[in-house]
C-alpha cells in the first residue's frame, strides 16, 4: 500500500515518515509544493494522512475526490464551513477524521459520555494542555470530548514548553469529583494511529468516518 503525506515537514509528518514502511512511503506536500507536485502525490497513492492545516487539508481533499484517493486526516481547527466542506468531498470518497488518534482519548470520549449521563448535576469541565506552538484553542480533541459527553462544558486551554497533549476531563459534584486523564507521551502514539486508519478505509464506500468506526469494527472498544 502507498501512502501519501499531506504536512509532510510539519511536526506530525516528520513522525508519520519516519514510522511509515519505506517501501509504502512516496512522499508528501509541504507548504511550497506546486498543484502539478500534489496531483502527483495523490495518483501514486493509495490513501492521503493528513496533518496540515485546514486550507492544506481541503485543498488535498478536493485533489483526492477528483482522483477517488480516501483521507485521513487529523487536522484540527476548521470552522464550521471548512468542516461542511470536508463533509461534501466525503460524497465522492471516504474520508475518516479524527481530532485525536490514540486509543485512550478514545475510550476516554465513551467513558466521559458516560459519566455525564449517570452525573448529569455535576459540573463538566475540559483541561486541554498542549505545546506553546499549537495554533488552535480549544483543541479539537476537548471539543470532541464535550460533544461526545452531550453535556455543557467549560473548557480551559493552556499552551505551554513541549507537552505533547494532556486532556482533563473533570466532573464536579457538591460533595465529590471524578477526574479522567489522558497524557501522550509522545506523538507517535498519533501517528501509529492514522495509520492504522489508512490501512483500513483503502476500499471502504463513501462516506465521512470517525476514529470510532475505526475503533469499533477493530473491536478495541471492548
Ligand atoms: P505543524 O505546524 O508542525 O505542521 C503543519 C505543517 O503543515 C507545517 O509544516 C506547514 O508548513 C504545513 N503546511 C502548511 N500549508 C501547507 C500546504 N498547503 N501543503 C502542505 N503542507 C502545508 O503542526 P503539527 O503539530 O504537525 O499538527 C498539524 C495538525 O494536526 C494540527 O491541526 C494539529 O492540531 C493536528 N494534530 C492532530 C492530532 C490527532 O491525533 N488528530 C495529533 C497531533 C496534531
Amino acid at each position: 500500500m502507498k501512502i501519501g503525506i499531506i504536512g509532510i515537514s510539519g511536526r506530525m509528518g516528520k513522525v508519520l515518515s519516519e514510522i511509515t514502511p519505506k517501501d509504502e512511503l512516496i512522499g508528501g506536500s509541504r507548504r511550497a509544493t506546486s498543484d502539478e507536485e500534489l496531483e502527483e502525490i495523490v495518483e501514486k497513492s493509495d490513501a492521503l494522512i493528513d496533518f496540515s492545516t485546514p486550507a492544506a487539508a481541503l485543498k488535498a481533499m478536493s485533489v483526492a475526490a477528483r482522483q477517488k484517493t480516501p483521507v485521513v486526516t487529523g487536522t484540527t481547527g476548521f470552522s464550521k464551513e471548512e468542516f461542511e466542506r470536508t463533509r461534501e468531498f466525503s460524497q465522492a470518497i471516504p474520508i475518516l477524521r479524527a481530532s485525536n488518534f490514540s486509543l485512550g482519548v478514545n475510550l476516554m470520549a465513551v467513558l466521559a459520555k458516560k459519566c455525564a449521563s449517570v452525573l448529569p448535576d455535576f459540573d463538566f469541565c475540559i483541561i486541554d494542555k498542549h505545546h506553546r506552538g499549537k495554533k488552535d484553542a480549544p483543541s479539537g480533541t476537548a471539543l470532541f470530548l464535550a460533544e461526545q459527553a452531550s453535556q455543557k462544558a467549560q473548557i480551559v486551554s493552556l499552551r505551554e514548553g513541549g507537552v505533547f497533549g494532556e486532556h482533563i476531563c473533570d466532573f464536579a459534584g457538591e460533595n465529590e469529583e471524578l477526574s479522567i486523564c489522558h497524557r501522550a507521551f509522545n506523538r507517535k502514539i498519533f501517528a501509529d494511529g492514522a495509520l492504522k486508519c489508512a490501512r483500513w478505509i483503502v476500499g471502504k464506500s463513501p462516506k465521512l468516518y470517525s476514529m470510532q468506526d475505526y475503533l469499533e469494527d477493530m473491536k478495541c472498544l471492548g
